[in-house]
């Protein structure tokens, strides 16, 4: 049963017959005994499906790409050709400036920071180890992101996130100091909020001064090309803007096809200054003796070319756009009223974050988990886990189906309601 009321406004009697009614509810949610999962961002089996092809390719007879590279044997670092070429243009990179590598854009982000760690990057003057590193976490964001800035010791600072992007002023301030040496950011429907950084924002950070010359914005454009609506957000040429701004080797662009084709085994990219390539791949050579080319091949096929990319994110957005809708409805049928809970309207990416009465986010995932509805842990997109307000949820509508969805998406509705009466009778 949604609530007509505002509780806030509610008298002590009308909450607790609130509080009755949710708990009504709640008992009978847990008589269903659901076993759903809300947590993380996968792609559904049949958005699998719609790269099943690529299990065929490239076929027997297929290995060489279109410079005779047999893509079977060692070598070639820089990735097929081919392949940066079209996502060269997806994502507005010259070919040069772009790397293509193996399944996770995360583990180059991971190296990029440890190579920095153990031996600075091209405008250090000594390893990042020689002082302890502070790092700007826009919030809430990606919890990869700050799991690997802590696993690195780095001392993470927490920046708020507005719909357009993160606080460029509050950046620019703690960037002031030298340790500051680096800032997370996901461009594109950001994770959680769904945020598209403007041209404003995106050029401030480009061009705002930092007391450490070997600054990083780590720009992971992992949602690029997933737009749940028609007209995709506009794709910015930081690389570009940065060069303009004399910061030429700020930004380390990623990118990769997790969430296109298969996430446990697509292809990933890197686009940076050639003096930042050049750089990471010194290091990265270290490591490996090369990608998995015949992977990249298998993708070149599949795709075809840059408006191939485009034709099938229109098939993920077929499925996924109808998910969203459905979150959205049941969030505004079920707590509209109440205004207990607000939440984002991505118009892209693969999350909807949810902000719940204050104080009540770990309460409404400990009552949902306890009716068989997992949910993301309570302060998960927060550096070091800790939400301070205790109010974020991250909801995940990929990967479930629409019926299962529904199901979980009401059930965490009766959630927020019974923790938000509570709150408010204590
Ligand atoms: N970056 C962001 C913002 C993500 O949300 C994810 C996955 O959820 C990743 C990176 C992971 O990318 P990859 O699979 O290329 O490592």
């Amino acid at each position: 049963m949604p609530s007509q009321t505002q509780l806030g406004l509610m008298s002590h009697d009308e909450l607790t017959a609130e509080h009755e009614r949710q708990s009504e509810n709640y008992r009978r949610l847990k008589t269903e005994k659901l076993t759903l999962d809300l947590t993380r961002g996968k792609p559904s089996p049949e958005q699998l499906d719609l790269s099943n092809r690529l299990l065929d390719l490239p076929g027997a007879d297929d290995f060489r790409d279109a410079n005779g590279t047999d893509c079977r044997n060692y070598g070639g670092l820089t990735g097929l050709p081919e392949l940066r070429a079209i996502f060269g243009e997806l994502l507005g990179i010259p070919v040069d400036n772009l790397l293509a590598a193996n399944n996770a854009s995360l583990e180059i982000m991971h190296d990029l920071l440890v190579y920095s760690v153990l031996f600075g990057n091209v405008d250090s003057d000594q390893p990042w180890s020689a002082k302890p590193v502070k790092f700007l976490c826009p919030s809430p964001g990606y919890d990869r992101h700050f799991a690997i800035t802590e696993a690195l010791g780095f001392e993470m600072i927490a920046v708020p996130m507005g719909p357009e992007g993160p606080d460029v002023h509050a950046i620019e301030e703690l960037a002031k100091d030298p340790q500051v040496k680096g800032l997370w950011a996901v461009p594109n429907y950001s994770n959680p909020t769904g945020a598209v950084y403007s041209e404003a924002v995106t050029r401030a950070l480009v061009t705002m001064p930092t007391a450490a010359a070997d600054f990083r914005i780590f720009w992971d454009n992992a949602y690029a090309v997933h737009p749940i609506v028609e007209q995709a957000a506009p794709i910015h040429d930081v690389l570009g803007w940065a060069a303009e701004a004399g910061n030429p080797n700020r930004p380390f662009v990623f990118a990769s096809t997790s969430k296109i084709t298969f996430a446990g085994a697509g292809v990933s990219f890197f686009g940076s200054s050639t003096a930042n390539l050049k750089w990471y791949q010194g290091h990265a050579a270290q490591k490996s003796i090369g990608p998995d080319k015949v992977n990249q091949l298998r993708h070149v096929r599949f795709f075809g070319n840059a408006d191939g990319v485009r034709a099938h994110m229109a098939k993920h957005r077929e499925l996924i756009a109808p998910k969203f809708a459905l979150v959205l409805q049941i969030l505004e049928d079920r707590l509209g009223a109440s205004k207990v809970a607000s939440w984002t309207e991505p118009k892209g990416g693969y999350f909807i974050s949810l902000d719940v009465l204050e104080g009540t986010a770990a309460r409404v995932i400990g009552l949902a988990k306890d009716a068989g509805i997992a949910l993301t842990a309570a302060g998960s997109a927060f550096p070091y886990g800790k939400d301070p307000e205790d109010q974020n949820i991250r909801i995940a509508p990929t990967f479930p189906s629409t019926d299962d969805l529904g199901k979980a998406m009401d059930g965490v509705a009766t959630c927020v309601l019974l923790a938000a009466s509570e709150k408010l009778l204590a």
